[in-house]
């Protein structure tokens, strides 16, 4: 197959410009990709007035990046993000990325940090199968695993995620994207938008990609308010976002009750489970032990505190030097459980 790659620059600064995938271009031969080319790009450019374009060329699918792609079980395909917090070093690329190839079509289950990201891995996908995307299930509002969506709603995919997402998204966009151009730059974030889901998921909802159904599943409030866990009947494979964490330290963003309340109740077991961040486990509980353990004790320091009167400005350091023994093993550990334990004491001061 081939790809049409269209050269966008920043309007305002000619000198930073990237690749762009622009999946509408694809076709079997190179003659197809250029006949279109013109039309594609021009159009695709024209509707982002913040990007001028160079040129647009036609590339074969073994000569455009990609990520790297590793099967955990059969046709699940996980692209493991590296275990850091956000930094340009990294281009972002954090997150888990899962990809379920069924019978007729292909699911993604969240799309990376930026289009950069999301176009890699769209090609990795077209390394291994030609199947339409059909489906790309958002499993949080968090950046590093939304905001490389357009790439797929170009290539037809429909985007879903629980109902209580597009709110909490719109309300953090532009935050989310002036962060990300200040981290990644401004180059790495060429061509990256806010792409809202347009599938909502109330409860639980189910995608069937021929021969394999997914089960898609909303939690209540937990490491956000929009969390949703995704499951593969065929393998009984569980996606859990960011429910759980490993190595990478949790981050409390929706309520260290909710979560401890959703890992007290462990889904029916089954096969791998991949978390948002980290290794593959091979069981619930090895998927979530540690990150238990961790949470129960902040929540528990938490309410010492509170219960001793202390303010926040003096409860929150003193947590954080309380649970530094449990530190082995989990990166960026004292930045993340002070922003934590915050996090908590608002939450738990009212109990
Ligand atoms: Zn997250």
């Amino acid at each position: 197959m081939f790809h049409l790659i269209l050269t966008a620059c920043v309007a305002a600064n000619s000198g930073q410009c990237l690749d762009l995938l622009l999946p509408e271009g694809d076709a079997a031969t190179q003659q197809d990709c250029l006949a279109a080319a013109q039309r594609i790009s021009g159009e695709w450019i024209a509707a982002r007035p913040d990007l001028t374009a160079t040129k647009s060329t036609c590339r074969e699918t073994t000569e455009v990046e990609t990520v790297d792609l590793e099967e955990v079980a059969p046709g699940i395909w996980v692209r493991r993000g590296i275990i850091a917090q956000i930094e340009a070093e990294n281009r972002g690329r954090i997150a888990n990325l899962s990809v379920v190839i069924g019978r007729d079509s292909v699911a993604v289950i969240d799309a990376g940090a930026s289009r950069a990201e999301g176009q890699a891995l769209y090609a990795a996908i077209r390394r291994l199968t030609m199947k339409p995307i059909s489906h790309l299930v958002l499993t949080h509002m968090h950046p590093d695993h939304v905001l490389g969506a357009s790439v797929f709603t170009e290539a037809g995919a429909t985007v879903m995620a629980s109902a209580k997402l597009p709110p909490a998204l719109e309300a953090r966009a532009m935050t989310y994207l002036e962060n990300f151009d200040r981290i990644l730059g401004p180059r790495e974030m060429i061509g990256t938008s806010i792409t809202l889901p347009v599938a909502l998921v109330e409860e639980s909802d189910r995608i069937d990609l021929g021969e394999r159904v997914l089960e898609l599943r909303a939690v209540l409030t937990a490491h956000t308010d929009n969390d949703l866990m995704v499951r593969d009947e065929t393998t009984g494979a569980l996606f859990t976002g960011d429910l759980v964490f490993r190595g990478l330290t949790p981050v409390v963003d929706g309520s260290i009750n909710g979560w401890l309340n959703w890992l007290a109740e462990p889904p029916a077991p089954g096969g791998v489970i991949v978390p948002g961040h980290g290794e593959i486990a091979q069981n619930w509980q090895e998927a979530v032990a540690k990150q238990a353990d961790l949470l129960v004790q902040l929540r528990d320091s938490v309410r010492k505190s509170i219960a001793s009167g202390q303010p926040m400005s003096v409860a929150v350091p003193e947590i954080v030097d309380q649970l530094q023994g449990l530190a082995d093993g989990w990166t960026d550990f004292p930045e993340t459980i002070a922003r934590d334990a915050t996090a908590a004491y608002k939450e738990l001061e009212w109990e």
